[in-house]
């Protein structure tokens, strides 16, 4: 289960009071901070994403945006990808899709290890698993895969 960023941009929808540029140092270089770590980070625009960084009309209408998200065509994109701060480059909104034997998407697993799903044999399955589960996060992910297809569920 590789998860693979599509870039839609909602997880950076409503940063924009969480990663703040506190100052800017030079024509792409900024001083900013991670608020809900209390982390500082200097930050410098990628250099092929420079042309959308100066766009300002998108952060102008999203004001509660991150001040680094652009559009780029249909994509939403991150313009600090190399300088973004570490729970940024690790964030994964969805670690696995779980669907019935026929592929049929029944539910996602996202990245706090809880269930959205409306299916109602999956939801008392994931009962038993929050019951089971190791509680150490970690081995959880795999141990919720495979408790998963034991039960009969593909899972990606
Ligand atoms: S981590 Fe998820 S929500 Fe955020 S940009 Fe990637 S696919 Fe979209
Ligand atoms: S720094 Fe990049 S990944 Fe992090 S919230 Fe901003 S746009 Fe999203």
């Amino acid at each position: 289960m590789v998860f693979s960023c599509r870039q839609c941009g909602s997880c950076c929808m409503y940063l924009g009071d969480y990663i703040v540029i506190r100052r800017q140092t030079g024509p792409f270089t900024f001083e900013c901070e991670s608020v809900s770590t209390g982390t500082s980070f200097k930050a410098e625009v990628d250099e092929d994403k420079r042309e959308i960084f100066t766009d300002f009309s998108f952060p102008e209408r999203n004001p509660t945006a991150c001040p680094f998200l652009r559009p780029d065509g249909d994509l939403l994109r991150c313009t600090i990808h190399r300088d973004s701060p570490g729970q940024c480059k690790y964030f994964r909104c969805v670690l696995m899709h779980v669907s019935d034997g026929q592929g049929l998407l029944l539910g996602t697993v996202r990245g706090t290890l809880d269930l959205h799903s409306d299916d109602r044999g999956l939801r008392t399955v994931w009962e038993e698993i929050v019951r089971k589960r190791p509680k150490d996060d970690g081995e959880a992910e795999p141990w919720i895969a495979s408790f998963l297809i034991e039960n009969g569920y593909h899972v990606d």
